[in-house]
């Protein structure tokens, strides 16, 4: 089974993706954290993401495609995949369904969590909070201010096409993360 799971930053799609992957075997692809893990091996690629990341801007859509494509045929995902921050564009999700017909691959359910915008940005203030010398280098007011711009103006776009596919399936992501997780399962096990 493939699944994407979809939202806003903070609404917490990583954490949802996490719980999946230790419950069934599914592999957590979090476009975010394997360009993250770039920028902190300084490769070629991790220096010209660098900025775009410090900023909240998205990656172009071309290194998105060809990370994900590449990273879908390894051996982990044979079992199935949770995407999680991919698709961010209409032509990133054009590009991934044209890929996963090519490799006989589908996407089974999007997962949308869908999130109060007051109550998410509490929600970052927290994590940035908490997570003190560790925060995120984007986990700032000013850039989440950004990629929440990005994600109403580039990425809420998406939703209509799934939603043509009839593969939308959603869950109010301010709920307590058990309850979420709960919810997720009940789809699953339909
Ligand atoms: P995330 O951890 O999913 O919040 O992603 C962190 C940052 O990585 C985003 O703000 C973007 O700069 C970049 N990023 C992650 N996934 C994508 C994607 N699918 N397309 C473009 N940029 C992305």
């Amino acid at each position: 089974m493939n699944l994407i799971i979809f939202g806003p930053p903070g609404a917490g799609k990583g954490t949802q993706a996490g719980i999946l992957e230790s419950k069934h075997g599914l592999k957590q692809l979090s476009t975010g954290d394997m360009l993250r893990g770039e920028i902190s091996s300084d490769s070629d690629l991790g220096k010209k993401v660098k900025d775009i990341l410090a900023r909240g801007d998205l990656v172009s859509d071309d290194i998105m495609i060809d990370m994900i494509s590449n990273r879908i045929d390894q051996d982990d995902c044979a079992k199935g995949f949770i995407l999680d921050g991919f698709p961010r564009t209409v032509a990133q999700a054009n590009a991934l369904d044209e890929m996963l017909s090519k490799k006989g691959k589908q996407i089974d359910h999007v997962i949308l969590l869908s999130v109060d915008e007051t109550a998410l940005l509490e929600r970052i203030r927290m994590r940035i909070k908490q997570s003190g010398q560790d925060a995120r280098a984007d986990d700032n007011e000013e850039t989440l201010k950004n990629r929440l711009e990005v994600y109403r103006e580039q990425t809420a776009p998406v939703l209509p096409y799934y939603e043509e596919k009839e593969l939308i399936y959603e869950i109010d992501g301010m709920q307590e993360i058990d309850l979420v997780s709960e919810e997720i399962e009940n789809l699953l096990s339909r």
